[in-house]
């Protein structure tokens, strides 16, 4: 089968490489649709701690896929069945597993991060996830594509969890690439009165105002801090996520809070620059929650897909560009570009036909 193979740095290559067998308890998905993310764009550049010299293996972990063969023993599959999967397996014995928290788990296997992923034809589901609940049937009129975003999604939907956003409330998004929009989209469907988004490169104001912001900041070239009093008749934002790898929007977070408001730190800084000037005072005598979170549970991916099934929720305008399997690299080259939101591989998207 064709598959994008992760060699080194930089080196990502397309191979023939064999069908994987599927023993008791697997399942074998022929590959629909997977989403390239930051994730992958980190990897590449050899930024990933799973990823150790030497290592070959095919990323690829926002995967849909529709059951082409099923092992011994998994009971409520069936072939042609169109599946998103969830990515992470913890190890399932540890405290945060026993929680419901996989995300968090120190011991996780993950599909495109430890395991081979969805960057090829066909890919192998291991028993483990199959049991863990990891495979989530989709709905018949869902677009394979937006689906391939639930997973980000989940991590949206995780990330809002921590922010307890009430009906009438004023949310602030700080970074409308992909992941700032869906929480913009997340916080309307929560009820919130004001979206206000904040995004300093042009072409992403572009889209955002058409995933449905209420106001669009340029924050290089106008007044957030005013612009935010003004949408909160001057109370300040009830709920901040910064989807932004910035530490200068993080202390404004802090300022730009209501009294008695949330913020989470959704984005992370580079490892080798983590530090900010946090003002205490202001957490103190705000009373503000300031809180993070990382990736999602498998439970989360399940509520995201159950979401998207319903269609409470539409992914579909955040699917920039799509590429068959055999310009894998052109892919990974339209993700880099910050003006473009997701780039979804479709293994059976006809060659030239990148949409
Ligand atoms: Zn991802
Ligand atoms: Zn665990």
């Amino acid at each position: 089968m064709l598959a994008a193979l992760y060699c080194n740095p930089e080196d990502l290559r397309l191979e023939q490489t064999p069908l994987p067998p599927i023993g008791a308890g697997e399942l074998l998905l022929q590959v629909r649709a997977a989403g390239v993310c930051g994730t992958d764009l980190r990897i590449w550049h050899g930024g990933h701690r799973k990823f150790s010299p030497g290592t070959r293996r095919i990323l690829g972990h926002e995967v849909v896929g529709e059951i082409a063969q099923c092992g011994e023993g998994t009971p409520g599959f069936q072939p042609g069945q169109v599946v998103f999967v969830a990515p992470n397996m913890g190890c399932g014995r540890c405290v945060q597993c026993l929680t419901g928290y996989n995300n968090r788990c120190a011991d996780y296997a993950a599909l495109g991060i430890t395991l081979d992923g969805g960057f090829a034809e066909w890919m192998r589901v291991p028993a483990a996830a199959v049991q863990q609940g990891n495979i989530i049937p989709l709905a018949p009129d869902v677009d394979l594509a937006a689906a391939a975003l639930i997973e980000p999604f989940a991590c949206v939907l995780h990330g809002q969890d921590a922010l307890h956003i009430q009906p009438g409330e004023v949310v602030l998004v700080i970074g409308a690439g992909p992941i700032g929009l869906m929480h913009a989209k997340l916080a309307r469907l929560r009820g919130a009165r004001r979206v206000v988004i904040s995004e300093p490169l042009a072409e992403r104001r572009l889209l955002a105002a058409r995933a449905g912001a209420d106001r669009l900041v340029d924050p290089l070239h106008e007044d957030l801090p005013a612009i935010v009093r003004q949408e909160s008749g001057g109370l300040g934002a009830d709920a901040i996520i910064v989807a932004a790898p910035s530490h200068q929007a993080q202390e404004q977070a802090l300022q730009l809070a209501a009294i008695g408001g949330r913020i989470n730190f959704f984005g992370g800084l580079p490892k080798d620059r983590p530090l900010i000037q946090f003002d205490s005072n202001l957490v103190h005598y705000k009373e503000l929650i300031v809180t993070g979170t990382t990736a999602c549970s498998t439970n989360d991916c399940r509520r995201a897909a159950e979401l998207v099934n319903a269609g409470r929720i539409d992914l579909r305008d955040l699917v920039s560009q799509r590429f068959p399997l055999s310009q894998a690299p052109a892919a990974f080259a339209a993700a880099e570009d910050r003006k473009s939101l997701k780039i979804v591989i479709e293994p059976g998207l006809l060659e030239g036909t990148s949409s």
